[in-house]
């Protein structure tokens, strides 16, 4: 069983601060949707508002059709993990993870089944004796999460659930969320500011500025299709290229121009962008990078540093003031110092207006 969310046109509002402003959202059966953006944008106070910790100024929250604003927290049957969790710290870890089952009735040997499996997924299976006052950070947190991964709510409500832990079991977690998240099809609002968690748990992302969704999609179009300035930059890690550019008309082309780095688009393909400031936009996975810096059709450019990364490179490559970043290969070894040609096919050049920031093509 499955549930579905709904938030139409929700604000929220703390004295003078407008903490979410107009947000409408819909959440499939069984979809993984992140909330990203960075502190303060509102992610938490969304959150809070589907739990039903904080009334929205406006708007209506409806779960499976049902409009629940008025339905108190408890009784939202919504399993929540918020970043300050609470535990019973007299209790042990076994305790602390059956507390809600046992709450519900369940017998001995569903209960042990269920936190067995729970604990070995947030690899607690060793502690499951210990007194919860001796676990450490790391531990703490995947207890919070366990109380309530236990329960298999069919709505959940993560918020930065991973944050506290270290790098190594933090991947790890983040496949074994996915896969259980899958197998229950649960339907989950993930709070997050870490873009590539986001990235590689979600179905959809929508990506937050103030208070707002600026985009939503899934983790690909986000990537490849920003909307904006500040999606374009908020996700991609080596961060996209965006260089301010001028606008000419050659022939039946329109020539996009910073400093020597040109880009040729046909007419109809440009027009939107042809008036005010434009800025281009690439990603470094985009440039290509030729040993041979000779060809007309490449810009020549020098290796300013080199951080070689083990399955790829990231290049800075600079000529005069243009400073950008590419990715490649490893086999390609560049040199710090070495001249190379550049180049950035059309079709991944995205054009911004400057004024506005919005992405017009
Ligand atoms: P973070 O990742 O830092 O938690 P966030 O994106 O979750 O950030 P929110 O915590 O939802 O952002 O906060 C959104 C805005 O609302 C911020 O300006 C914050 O200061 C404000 N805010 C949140 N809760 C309250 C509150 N209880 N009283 C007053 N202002 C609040």
């Amino acid at each position: 069983m499955a549930t579905k969310l709904v938030l139409r046109g929700i604000r929220k509002e703390f004295g003078s601060t407008v903490a979410v402003d107009d947000l409408t959202l819909s959440v499939e059966e069984g979809e993984f949707l992140s909330l990203l953006g960075p502190s303060g944008c509102g992610k938490s106070t969304t959150l809070a508002i589907i739990a039903g910790f904080e009334a929205p100024t406006r708007g209506d929250v409806i779960v499976d059709g049902r409009r629940i604003n008025d339905v108190p927290a408890q009784e939202r049957g919504i399993g929540l993990v918020f970043q300050d969790y609470a535990i019973f710290t007299r209790m042990s870890v076994f305790e602390n993870l059956s507390f809600g089952l046992r709450v519900r009735g369940l017998g001995r040997v569903a209960i042990e089944e269920r936190v067995g499996r729970v604990a070995s997924l947030l690899h607690l299976t060793e502690a499951l004796q210990r007194p919860s006052v001796s676990l450490n950070m790391s531990e703490l947190q995947r207890v919070a999460l366990g109380r309530v991964l236990v329960l298999e709510p069919p709505l959940l409500l993560l918020d930065e659930p991973l944050s506290n832990l270290d790098a190594a079991i933090r991947l790890t977690l983040r496949t074994e969320l996915r896969r259980l998240q899958q197998e229950l099809r649960q339907t989950v609002v993930y709070v997050t500011h870490d873009q590539i968690e986001a990235m590689s748990m979600s179905d959809r992302i929508a990506v937050m500025d103030a208070g707002r969704i600026l985009q939503i999609g899934s983790p690909m179009e986000i990537f490849d299709c920003p909307q904006s300035r500040f999606v374009a930059t908020f996700i991609g890690d080596p961060p996209i290229n965006i260089l301010p550019a001028s606008l000419t008309t050659v022939g039946g082309h329109v020539v996009v121009r910073h400093g020597g780095l040109a880009v040729a688009f046909n007419g109809a393909q440009a027009q939107a962008a042809l008036t005010g400031q434009v800025e281009m936009a690439f990603r470094p996975t985009d440039v290509v990078v030729r040993r041979d810096s000779s060809s007309r059709a490449a810009f020549e450019m020098v290796v300013d540093l080199v951080e070689p990364l083990g399955s790829e490179t990231v290049v800075h490559l600079r000529a005069m003031d243009t400073a950008i970043r590419a990715v490649v290969p490893p086999a390609f070894a560049p040199r710090v110092g070495e001249r190379v040609g550049v180049s950035i096919p059309a079709e991944r050049v995205h054009l911004i207006d400057a004024a506005s920031g919005i992405v017009v093509r």
